[in-house]
């Protein structure tokens, strides 16, 4: 029986056994027992599937990671201790020293880091290019040695909107995977499978957690890209790898599973980034509502960013649901039922403005968190992009007076209420 994504918000991932809990158990253990050494040996050799040690895999983690696998509708999913290690994990289980990678510009600053400054030095060269690209732009990106695209399927700030179809149609000409970032829309809004991409990663510290309780990552696989196809540019996956007796990922495990279980046996494994089982709960927890919280950001966003395009005072808003967006019409296609509920703008006296309308709030809080129950702003170019030059700011779609607003879940009246009383300081 097919089932619709809230059942799946509220149902998928975690059945219990007759008698078992109803909701899913914390298994705060770093290690699991055995009665036989070689039941141990056979796990460690990947030849069962089992539990021996929480760096490399816990229940409650899987039992949450098969949740959001099946939100996003693929074939295998792991949850990481961030989104920024899920974002790491995933580029860095196709591309290795000497590789290349396409990435759309319009990205969350952490992520532009990772890339421009961390994996650089780890040997793994990057080409921004913009997320408006034409085709010809997008196609003369690539280099031999590419491996993967990347985008934001809506970016964090600047609420571009990515077109998937186009960027996944490049990408497969070149026969490398394309990796988005569901990070704002979440499935509930958008899944781009549906659309061609081939692997999703998310911050669930956002609005999958939804409260702002645990930071937290995912990566989904679509289990739809041929790797064995393109054997010689994915050597990691569809050859031997000597640090478990010659396994060959794609031939042991299939397409479906050949990418996650890598990025578990090898990089889990040697990097260490799993989530704490108490917060993949919490994560669990806040999934359940998902379908109901994003419905409420979603419209509340909507109406913030219309009240917001009619005042004096604000000199521009950007949010992919107003008409005039010029993300509208992509917005349209891919994102039908709601983007999400982050709105940006500025407002008279830029900068400054900024700060002053900012402190002004009083219902909504400064926080450097996006995406949680609660309405909050934030002034990327002074926070989360402060590390970029202005060049690196306009590429990333962040202008330097340009308030984040992160419309949560209350009344839109009362939001709108105290946006108004703020404005009336600047
Ligand atoms: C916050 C965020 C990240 C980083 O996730 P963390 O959980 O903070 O490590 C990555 N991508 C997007 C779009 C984000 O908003």
């Amino acid at each position: 029986m097919t089932q619709h994504i809230g059942t799946k918000c509220v149902q998928a991932g975690y059945r219990p056994e007759n008698g078992g809990p109803r909701q899913i158990p914390i298994y705060q253990s770093t290690t699991f027992r055995y009665d036989r050494g070689e039941s141990l040996g056979d796990l460690f050799d990947l030849n069962a599937s089992g539990y021996f040690y929480s760096r490399l895999q816990n229940p409650t983690n899987d039992f949450v990671a098969a949740k959001i696998t099946a939100l996003e509708g693929g074939t295998a999913g792991m949850l990481t201790s961030s989104g920024q290690a899920a974002i790491f994990f995933a580029v860095f289980n196709t591309a290795s020293a000497g590789d290349h990678v396409v990435v759309s510009s319009a990205i969350y600053g952490g992520a532009f880091n990772l890339f421009n400054t961390t994996m650089r030095r780890m040997g793994v060269d990057f080409t921004f290019v913009s997320v408006d690209a034409t085709e010809e732009e997008l196609n003369a990106a690539f280099k031999p040695n590419t491996k993967a695209v990347y985008a934001e399927t809506i970016s964090n700030p600047s609420t571009a909107v990515l077109d998937i179809e186009l960027w996944a149609k490049v990408a497969h000409e070149h026969g490398v995977p394309l990796i988005v970032d569901n990070t704002f829309p979440t499935p509930i809004n958008c899944r781009p499978f549906e659309w061609g991409a081939d692997i999703a990663v998310h911050s669930t510290s956002k609005y999958m957690d939804g409260h702002g309780a645990a930071v937290g990552g995912a990566i989904v696989d679509s289990g739809k890209f041929d790797w064995e196809a393109h054997k010689d540019k994915f050597p990691g996956l569809t050859t031997p790898d000597e640090s478990y007796h010659g396994t060959i990922y794609t031939q042991k495990f299939g397409q479906g599973a050949a990418f996650i279980t890598k990025c578990t046996a090898q990089l889990m494994r040697d990097f260490g980034a799993i989530p704490s089982p108490q917060n993949s709960f919490l994560l669990g927890l806040g999934l359940e509502s998902l379908h109901l919280r994003i419905k409420r950001h979603s419209e509340n966003g909507q109406k913030i960013a219309e009240w917001l395009e009619a005042q004096d005072k604000v000199t521009w808003v950007d949010f992919c649901g107003l008409k005039s967006s010029k993300y509208y019409p992509l917005a349209q296609k891919y994102l039908p039922n709601g983007a999400c509920g982050v709105v940006a703008f500025g407002v008279r006296g830029g900068r400054e403005g900024a700060q002053k309308f900012m402190a002004a709030l009083k219902l909504v809080s400064i926080v450097t968190h996006v995406a949680d129950a609660r309405s909050s702003v934030l002034h990327p170019a002074s926070t989360t992009h402060r590390q970029l030059t202005d060049a690196e700011l306009v590429a990333a779609g962040v202008k330097p007076d340009m308030i984040r607003f992160s419309v949560g879940i209350e009344d839109a009246e009362d939001l709108i209420a105290d946006l108004e009383q703020a404005l009336a300081t600047v």
